[in-house]
């Protein structure tokens, strides 16, 4: 049996639910909602004084101790002193109510305190916030073989480190974990079980505050951010408002305020005015060292990789068929359909790629043929035409645009894989060259024609943008401050949509469903589902 101790919030979770006690002790997961965050706030609220008399009875707040007995250690809430009796005060968010995790909890911090003190704790107490009221534990016998049985069960978890299965009832509703976990996601993809319902948002809503004014300064406030400009106030934004940060060109930011962001676990990403995405900073790499193992381990199994490569060049082509067979159908132009034709026949290939260096092939002959008849779906717009893909540096304002989009499309993929905790660097297509966010690239494939391409279209043919927005010397284009703002716009635009998912049929952004792309991949390269399907637009 391993030797670690256990943290006693997480033995309580195994009578409640033993794969979340997977993903909060082996996964170290801390993801949150909105009922998760509530009892964060609450308990730092209770923090701020460490000793405090309440009218006959003496509380000591934030406890931590850890046993050699038991190999349980934890912080107790309160640990309270009343006519020469010493017990433990757990507190929970909500209205008083009988749960046996909770007991089980109390028993844990009471078979702590017994440790440290050298005495016998004969009750503790739950105190429910909401109904501000208390409920008495009594450490019976029964509950302390249970308690000792579940923190045995919590050191098999995680000497196996299996995942348990999911249970799939009414206690995934108010699971924090339900959108890492997908209980009804994967279960259906499994056996074909009933249609998941659309998950409910988490803490993080994906709310992103893009700032590309040059000389533009950010920093800190009283828990808010400040944007400033010629030291006028542009914005002023509450920090809890905010879920990544995304700087484009000289724009400054103070250190104060990139403390509390990674105190906040609030990246912030950098980029170039010329589209090029030079990295983040971010909290911490994530804990999750089984999955990047796998990861790791997927990247020598040939064959997997060349199914997931192949997953993702799928996605790619068929995605771009899909976006020309949009606009054919008002179009109706006899160009197109041959290229939507000819994409078909290659996605058919694809199939049967037998190496990586065949799939390059057939990813390059799409994408030729794809961006051949890419001018004629710019609607009777004089100031662009596209004659080809070039970059490095962009030549032309499509080019230009495209080269934007999709770095921050990149950006916006890295964030998600790094969120489920992959390694956006090891990918399955894209050779792992130093540097090269490999895997960011690859999942990128699926989304590039139905996000980047669809903005750069839309801005164009509606008028967002015009000549006038860039400007080009030495044969390299820039878009002007203007021509960036539209194309963010139109960007974000799109990336916000809802569409509804093909296979699961509920409504999501487009910015959630990368996410739960990249969740199902972590799934796949763990083995607890079989195979990827690219994301496909119908
Ligand atoms: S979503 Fe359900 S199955 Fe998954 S960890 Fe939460 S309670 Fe357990």
């Amino acid at each position: 049996m391993i030797e670690c101790k256990l943290p006693i919030s997480a033995v309580a979770e195994i009578l409640y639910c033993p794969r979340n006690f997977y993903y909060r002790v082996v996964e170290q997961a801390q993801d949150y909602n909105e009922h998760t965050l509530e009892g964060k706030f609450q308990e730092e609220r209770r923090e701020e004084r460490s000793v405090q008399w309440r009218s006959d009875r003496k509380q000591h707040r934030k406890i931590y101790l850890d046993s050699e007995l038991y190999k349980i250690a934890g912080t107790l809430d309160v640990v309270e002193e009343k006519e020469g009796l010493i017990y433990p005060v757990e507190y929970k968010k909500g209205e008083l109510r009988n749960n046996l995790n909770d007991d089980v909890q109390v028993c844990c911090q009471a078979l702590l305190l017994e440790e440290y003190l050298n005495q016998e704790i004969n009750q503790g107490y739950i105190f429910y916030v909401e109904s501000s009221s208390r409920r008495v534990v009594a450490l019976s016998q029964e509950l302390r073989e249970l308690t000792i049985h579940t923190i045995e069960q919590g050191r098999c978890i995680i000497e196996e480190q299996i995942l348990p299965d999911p249970v799939n009832d009414q206690r995934c509703n108010g699971c924090s974990l339900v959108e890492r976990c997908l209980p009804q996601e994967t279960a259906f993809i499994k056996e074909g079980t009933i249609k998941p319902r659309r998950p409910v948002p988490t803490a993080n809503l994906g709310r992103v505050l893009y700032v590309d004014t040059p000389g533009a300064y950010l920093k800190k406030k009283d828990g808010r951010i400040l944007l400033t400009k010629d030291k006028e106030i542009v914005k002023d934004i509450p920090m809890n408002a905010v879920d990544q940060i995304v700087l484009i060109g000289p724009v400054n930011i103070s250190s104060q305020l990139l403390q509390e962001l990674l105190k906040r676990s609030i990246p912030v990403h950098f980029g170039t005015t010329y589209g090029n995405y030079l990295g983040w900073l971010n909290p911490i790499l994530s804990k999750n060292s089984i999955l990047r193992l796998a990861q790791a381990r997927t990247i020598d199994n040939s064959s997997k990789s060349l199914d997931l490569a192949k997953a993702f060049i799928t996605g790619k082509l068929a995605n771009m068929r899909t976006l020309l067979m949009r606009y054919n159908r008002s179009l109706k132009k006899g160009d197109i359909t041959a290229v939507v034709e000819q994409l078909s026949k290659i996605i058919k290939k694809v199939a049967t790629a037998k190496s990586k260096d065949v799939l390059l092939g057939y990813e390059g002959n799409g994408s030729k043929e794809y961006f051949k008849v890419f001018d004629s779906l710019l609607k009777n717009n004089d100031d662009f035409y596209f004659i080809g893909r070039n970059r490095r540096p962009p030549r032309d304002p499509i080019n230009t645009m495209l080269s934007y989009g999709y770095t921050l499309l990149n950006k916006e993929v890295i964030n998600e894989l790094m969120r489920v905790g992959l390694d956006p660097y090891l990918g399955f297509y894209h050779s792992n060259l130093y540097g090269r966010p490999a895997l960011a690239l690859d999942m990128m494939e699926e989304f590039r024609a139905i996000i980047v391409d669809s903005a750069v279209l839309t801005a164009i043919n509606t008028g967002m943008v015009n000549k006038d927005d860039f400007e080009i010397s030495f044969e390299r284009c820039q878009m002007t401050e203007k021509g960036r703002k539209a194309l963010f716009q139109a960007y974000r635009n799109r990336i916000n949509e809802e569409i509804t998912h093909p296979i699961f049929e509920y409504k999501l952004s487009y910015r959630r469903i990368i996410e739960l792309q990249a969740r199902i991949l972590a799934k796949v390269l763990t083995n607890e589902l079989e195979n990827y399907h690219a994301f496909l637009v119908r």
